[in-house]
């Protein structure tokens, strides 16, 4: 321990997330499935994905959001359709559930999806697209929200922060991913500004009035911006729609109206998508894949970063050294159980 931050392994990480959630009273597979991404965060640089996360997990169970001891159950409603039921719970081990199935289902097709139902998701989508690149596919996942994000063109919030994530595997590398919400910032970067007193550039959102606004606080009660305008506004439509009435499960306005006030973690579905090179590709997936290796050298050659390499970079020092995890955190996450 030194200072302001408490020095812990990611042994240590695992075993503190998984004490917490099983005393805000998680059944034992969720609780090894929700602090695996918690972890999973800490260890990747990301500590908005980490150890804070419990803060949010408690709440969720707290406030009857989630199904502490849900049981999610797959079915096969196609050959290359796989869907998990959450049963009302954590969308970590609805994915543990389906995630077998996807690898079969893409392995055999060639290309396969899988649904996550009925489920609440706080999580990163990179842990889930970065399983299954270990299982060497391509894979996409997208989810809906809350909705807090307006329409380019709009000011009153319809989309929810809803995010994209990719992964493409890379011999001998770490993988291709990338994963970012469609709104212009994440929410809880708002919140910072709002609790440091400081003010938001004005194309970060719109006043509840449809003004324009750099006040943090009036953005939250107003609607943030998709980034990219148009083009952003178009990707959080599609998350809208392949996340929520693709597979019959809630938009992002539905799930902001089935929370009811409770300001727990958004309720609704996933849509993951998963594709084998060896489908197109046969005995020549290496060859190509070892050709596409031009691109990233492209990339990085005129000193551009690839996505997913801060992680990536981060989880190699955090492997050997741990990790610091501020104080205050854990005395905030202690008083909550
Ligand atoms: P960021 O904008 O922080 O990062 C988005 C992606 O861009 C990452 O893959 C990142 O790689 C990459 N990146 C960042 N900077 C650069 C750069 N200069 N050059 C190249 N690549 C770069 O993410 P967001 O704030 O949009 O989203 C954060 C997370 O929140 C995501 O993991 C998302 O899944 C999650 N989220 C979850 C929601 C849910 O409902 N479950 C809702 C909304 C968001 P790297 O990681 O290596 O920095």
């Amino acid at each position: 321990m030194s200072g302001d931050n408490v020095h812990m392994t990611l042994a240590e990480v695992r075993d503190y997330a998984r004490a917490t959630l099983a005393r805000v009273g998680l059944s034992p597979a969720h609780v090894a499935a929700v602090a695996e991404t918690m972890v999973a965060g800490e260890r990747d640089g990301c500590g908005a994905h980490g150890l804070y996360r419990l803060l949010v997990a408690a709440h969720s169970v707290a406030a009857g959001v989630v199904v502490p001891d849900a049981r999610p159950v797959a079915t096969r409603p196609k050959p290359g359709l796989v869907r998990v039921d959450g049963d009302g719970g954590f969308a970590q081990l609805a994915f543990e559930t389906g995630r077998p199935l996807l690898v079969e289902a893409a392995r055999n097709g060639g290309i396969a999806a899988l649904a996550l139902n009925h489920v609440v998701h706080f999580a990163a989508l990179w842990p889930e697209v970065e399983a299954l690149v270990e299982d060497g596919l391509v894979a996409f996942a997208f989810t809906a929200n809350h909705a807090w994000v307006a329409p380019a063109g709009g000011t009153q919030p319809l989309f929810g922060t809803n995010p994209i994530a990719f992964g493409w595997p890379r011999p001998g590398a770490a993988p291709f991913v990338f994963d970012f919400a469609t709104s212009t910032v994440a929410r809880g970067e708002i919140e910072l500004h709002r609790r440091a007193g400081q003010r938001v550039p004005a194309d970060w959102g719109h006043a509840a009035d449809g003004s324009e606004t750099d006040d943090p606080a009036a953005v939250l009660a107003g609607a943030m911006r998709t980034f990219g305008g148009h083009k952003g506004s178009a990707l959080a439509t599609m998350v809208e729609l392949v996340a929520g009435p693709l597979i019959g499960d809630l938009t992002s306005a539905e799930s902001l109206a089935a929370d009811a006030g409770r300001k727990g973690s958004p309720i609704g579905g996933e849509l993951i998508l998963a594709i084998d090179p060896a489908g197109f590709l046969g005995d020549a997936a290496a060859a190509h894949l070892a050709r596409a290796e031009a691109v990233f050298a492209g990339i990085e050659g005129q000193g551009a970063r690839l996505p997913g390499s801060r992680r990536h970079a981060a989880r190699k020092v955090s492997e050997r050294d741990g990790v610091s995890i501020p104080r205050r955190l854990l005395a905030d996450i202690d008083a909550i159980v």
